[in-house]
Parts: C-alpha cells; sequence; structure tokens
C-alpha cells in the first residue's frame, strides 16, 4: 500500500516535472526560434532584391567607367598628337626648306622620312602641315593637296576654343611664314573612336558580360536609325542597322525602349531577352545604358537574370545550410538544457526519496515501539482489570464487577420491560470441610464449585464470588420460573459432583435462593430478597432451592 502511494507520488512528480521542464524549453525557445525563422523569411526576400540591385551597380560603374576611359583616350590621344605636332613642326621650322623659292613634292618626301626618324611613328597618315607665305597670303607649301582646305576647315571647327582641339602646332618665322602642324578632325576622332572601340572589344567582364556600343543616327528611331559600332557577342554584326521596331521575343522593343530612355533621362535601365554570350541559348537579360553624347554613342552593358537567379538559389542554399545549422546548434543546445535539468530531477527525487525513506523507517521504528509499548500497556490494563474484576482464587467475577453488571441489567431491564433472576448460592456447613480437611482443601473445594457453575450456566449469565463461599448467579433475560431452573440445574450439577483431595472424595453441597427484577424495588431489595430466600433453605435442610415463588 505504502509502496504503491510512493510509486504514485514518483510517477506524478516525474510528470510534473518533465511537462513543467519542455514547457520551460518551449517557452524560452520559441521566440528564438520564431525570430530566427522570420528572419531567415525576409532575408530570403530581400537576397533578390539586394543582389539585382547590386547588379545594377555594378552595370552603372561599368558603363561610367568606360566614359570616363573614353575621355581619358581623347585627352591622352590629343596629348600625344599635340607633341608630335610640336616635334614636327620644331623639325620643320630648323630645316628652313619652306624658305626656297619653290618647295616641291620631294623636299617634303625628305622632311617627312625626316620626321619619321625623330618620331619613330608612321605619321604620313595622320600629320598634316601647311606653310603659308602671310606677305604674299598664299600657301607656299603642304603636306598633301588638299592640307590648306582641311586645315581651314580644322581650324574653323575650333575656332571658338581651341583647347577643345589641342593637336596643332604652330611655327611663325620673322620672315613672314607661318607654319601649321596638325592632325585633322576627322583622322583625330577616327583615330581616337578606334582606340575606344578596340579596347571596348576587348573588355570581358565577370559572368561573360561585355560592353558593346550603339551609334544612334537619327534620334526620332524608326529603321536604320543607329549603327551597332561595337558587340563583342555578336561581332559579324558590327555595323548592322538597327531600327526601333525590332523586337525580342518576348514581343518587345527593347532599342526603343533604349532610345526612349536615353533622350530623356541620357541612361536608363530595361530588360529584354537576347542570346547569351558563347551559347545559341536566348536569355532574360537586365541592361544599363548611357548616351555618350558628344559621339551619339549608347554605352551598355548587361546582365543576364538567370545567372542572378542561379546566384539567389546559390545564396539560399547557403543561407538554408547556415539557418539548418542554426536550428541544429539551438536543438543540442536545449536538449543538453532538457538533459541537464531531467538529471537534476532524478537526483532530487533520489534525494528527496532518501529522506523519505529514512523518515519512513524512523517512524516505522516509532509506531513498531509505539505498538509494543501499547500491547504492554494493554496487557498491564488486563491484568489491572483481572485484578479489578475477577476473584483472585476462583477467576470468577468479583463482588464489585458483579453489581456493575447488575446495575447495568437493572436499568436495561427498567428500559425495555425485560427481567433477570439473582441467585445467591452458599457452600453447605463450608466451615467443617476447612476445620476437617485444612483450609487448602476448602480452596480446592472453591475452585471446583466455581467451575461447575461456569459451566452450568448460559452465556448471557455470569457467575461471581460474592463473598467467602457466597456465589452470586446473574441470569438474563428470564423470569423467577427460569431462574428457579437455573439454579436447581447448578443444585444438582454440584450434588452430584465428587471432589477429590489427597485420596479424600468429598461431597459437597449448596443452598441457592432466587429472586426476580421487580421495577419497584431496588437492586440492594432484589439481592436481600434472594438472601433471604437463601437463608430460608439453610433453615429449611439446605442443598435446595428457595425463591419468593417456593417460600409462599
Ligand atoms: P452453613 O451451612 O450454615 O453455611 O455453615 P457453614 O459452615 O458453611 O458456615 P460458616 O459461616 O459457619 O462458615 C463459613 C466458613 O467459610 C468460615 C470461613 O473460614 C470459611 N471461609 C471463608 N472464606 C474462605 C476461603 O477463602 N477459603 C477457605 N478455605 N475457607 C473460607
Ligand atoms: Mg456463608
Ligand atoms: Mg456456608
Amino acid at each position: 500500500m505504502k509502496l504503491i502511494a510512493r510509486q504514485k507520488i514518483r510517477f506524478y512528480y516525474y510528470l510534473s516535472g518533465i511537462v513543467a521542464i519542455i514547457f520551460i524549453a518551449a517557452s524560452m525557445s520559441a521566440p528564438y526560434f520564431l525570430n530566427l525563422k522570420k528572419e531567415y523569411q525576409s532575408k530570403t526576400e530581400q537576397l533578390s532584391q539586394s543582389i539585382i540591385s547590386e547588379k545594377k551597380r555594378h552595370l552603372y560603374d561599368v558603363v561610367n567607367r568606360t566614359i570616363l576611359e573614353i575621355e581619358f583616350i581623347k585627352t591622352d590621344t590629343a596629348r600625344e598628337y599635340n607633341e608630335i605636332c610640336a616635334e614636327v613642326s620644331n623639325i620643320l621650322f630648323t630645316s628652313h626648306a619652306w624658305k626656297e623659292p619653290i618647295l616641291d613634292e620631294s623636299l617634303l618626301n625628305v622632311q617627312n622620312e625626316r620626321i619619321q626618324d625623330s618620331t619613330r611613328k608612321n605619321i604620313n597618315n595622320i600629320i598634316s602641315f601647311i606653310v603659308y607665305d602671310t606677305k604674299n597670303s598664299h600657301v607656299v607649301g603642304s603636306s598633301d593637296d588638299n592640307a590648306a582646305e582641311i586645315f581651314a576647315r580644322t581650324v574653323s571647327l575650333n575656332a571658338n576654343n581651341r583647347e577643345l582641339y589641342p593637336a596643332i602646332a604652330t611655327a611663325i618665322s620673322n620672315e613672314g611664314f607661318s607654319i601649321y602642324v596638325f592632325v585633322s578632325r576627322d583622322t583625330f576622332e577616327t583615330n581616337v573612336k578606334n582606340r575606344i572601340k578596340d579596347l571596348i572589344r576587348a573588355v570581358r567582364l565577370g559572368d561573360d558580360g561585355y560592353i558593346w556600343i550603339n551609334e544612334i543616327i537619327n534620334y526620332d528611331g524608326g529603321d536604320d536609325y543607329a549603327i551597332r559600332l561595337v558587340h563583342p557577342n555578336l561581332p559579324h554584326t558590327e555595323g548592322l542597322k538597327l531600327s526601333t521596331k525590332m523586337q525580342d521575343i518576348n514581343g518587345d522593343f527593347p532599342y526603343k525602349t533604349e532610345l526612349d530612355g536615353v533622350k530623356i533621362n541620357g541612361d536608363l535601365y530595361f530588360d529584354y531577352y537576347f542570346k547569351k554570350m558563347n551559347t545559341d541559348n536566348i536569355s532574360h537579360k537586365l541592361t544599363y545604358a548611357k548616351l555618350y553624347k558628344p559621339y551619339n554613342w549608347v554605352i551598355a552593358t548587361g546582365v543576364y537574370l538567370d545567372d542572378v537567379d542561379n546566384l539567389v538559389i546559390k545564396e539560399q542554399q547557403s543561407m538554408d545550410k547556415t539557418y539548418k545549422n542554426q536550428i541544429q546548434i539551438l536543438g543540442f543546445v536545449i536538449f543538453c538544457i532538457l538533459v541537464i535539468s531531467f538529471s537534476f530531477l532524478v537526483a532530487f527525487e533520489k534525494h528527496i526519496n532518501g529522506l523519505i525513506s529514512s523518515y519512513v523507517e524512523t517512524i516505522e521504528k516509532k509506531e513498531k515501539s509505539l505498538r509494543l509499548e501499547k500491547d504492554k500497556v494493554e496487557k498491564a490494563f488486563g491484568k489491572l482489570k483481572d485484578v479489578a474484576y475477577l476473584d483472585y482464587l476462583t477467576g470468577l467475577w468479583n463482588r464489585r464487577s458483579m453489581y456493575e453488571r447488575l446495575t447495568e441489567e437493572y436499568s436495561r431491564c427498567s428500559r425495555n420491560d425485560s427481567s433477570f433472576v439473582i441467585i445467591l448460592g452458599d457452600i453447605d456447613h463450608f466451615k467443617v470441610i476447612n476445620d476437617t480437611h485444612g483450609h487448602g482443601c476448602g480452596d480446592i473445594v472453591l475452585k471446583q464449585l466455581s467451575k461447575i457453575m461456569s459451566k452450568n450456566i448460559r452465556n448471557e449469565d455470569s457467575v461471581s464470588r460474592w463473598g467467602g463461599e457466597e456465589f452470586l448467579i446473574l441470569g438474563t433475560s428470564c423470569n423467577l420460573a427460569d431462574g428457579v431452573s437455573l439454579a436447581e440445574k447448578v443444585r444438582s450439577a454440584i450434588e452430584h459432583k465428587e471432589i477429590s483431595f489427597d485420596n479424600i472424595t468429598l461431597n459437597v453441597t449448596m443452598t441457592l435462593g432466587v429472586s426476580a427484577f421487580d421495577p419497584k424495588k431496588s437492586i440492594d431489595e432484589i439481592i436481600k430478597e434472594a438472601d433471604a430466600m437463601l437463608y430460608f433453605g439453610k433453615n429449611n435442610g439446605r442443598n435446595c432451592v428457595i425463591s419468593t415463588m417456593s417460600s409462599t
């Protein structure tokens, strides 16, 4: 029983402990899990956008850097040509060939050879010069037939701002001759553009990226509105005339979009479908295009969006991995916390269980000793009760306990309209037995007769030693006649019993007086009445039963 109770307590202890641990662990880790998940979702959503904006920034940088390079090439080329012009001018000036009255072609060729030696560059097709006689206002010599005309056109184009076109060197003699060494504007720009085109053709960006240039001829659009100048992806199509009516596979008009964009803002981002570099695949492409106004060039570069998608997927996979790792670490930490908490739970239970066991043991010991004490007390009490209520010689009820029973029976009969009888017996001539055979023999007789009386009464009746050799029998729930019968039964049993003592056999008799309950009489009066009947019996020859019924 105790074991079952303790097992139940243990079961509920572990149940509530585990539930509490799980609840605490869940309530502590759930917000972290939720935050992690939320963060992951928002990062995933931002990822594509941030990659695209990163790519846009990259496209913007590439195009704008290219424009800066164009500007640099222009400046650098001008500086280079200017230096050459100055050097050539100097050679011509010091040669004095222009002083000759006839400046023939052979002389010029000689000068050209000298110039080539000096610059170590083939500048025949680049450098032009004229020698102008300021006194007579006519050209006295030039690098080729139409050099003067080209010079006039070149100078007039830049008349307002010579610095814009610095590839001219001038030498003026004090003899009325001006020498102009120059690179024609067309030559200059053609060479600059060729350098730029070569550079852009050579550029390769990451992810098969490249830069292309379309030259706008007609800002109103339509067929042949532009020429494809540089296109590393489709080099054989360079020189192709473009039309704003051209559509991609999606049905959009990318050239029109581009033209409108650069016209309004100077630059734009737009997307369309185009062949991918080094493949025949048509892919979705995001492009940034900017107009370089001095040349009417649209300089553009793009990125394929499927590459961006792949990048997003790659990034997402790496984020997934990080997320899973974090979840695993968190799961492991929670598992450790659970294990530690559970260990504490078990250790605490063991400790408490030990304490309870020791307390239970102590209590059980105390209970056992108390039970022993109680048994002792009960035994002592029994002995006391025996001393108080039993007659020491015969073991019958003594006079005091019998009197208590009589009182109880008297009140019971008074309440229940029932009846009882009192039989008072006295051994006949007992003194003679004592006197003849000794006091010990008398005691034996007393004991033997007590046993006979006890045997011959009913269970509900009681017998007591009332005085020395006097006995009182209480017959419950019976009337006077029943009492007489009971007394007669006892008397007869005694009369017929032979009592042995030291090889002597004795025959003992008893005289009995009987009285019955009478609500009008007190207990003492009823006892007295039985005593009177007994006395009456003694006087009538003894060994008889006398009652109020028989005495009348
Ligand atoms: P009767 O027939 O008239 O009753 O005569 P009796 O001798 O029995 O009566 P009596 O009163 O003269 O004597 C009673 C005797 O019983 C006297 C007393 O010594 C004896 N007696 C009383 N108590 C005890 C006892 O405990 N043991 C013994 N052996 N004798 C006892
Ligand atoms: Mg007597
Ligand atoms: Mg007597």
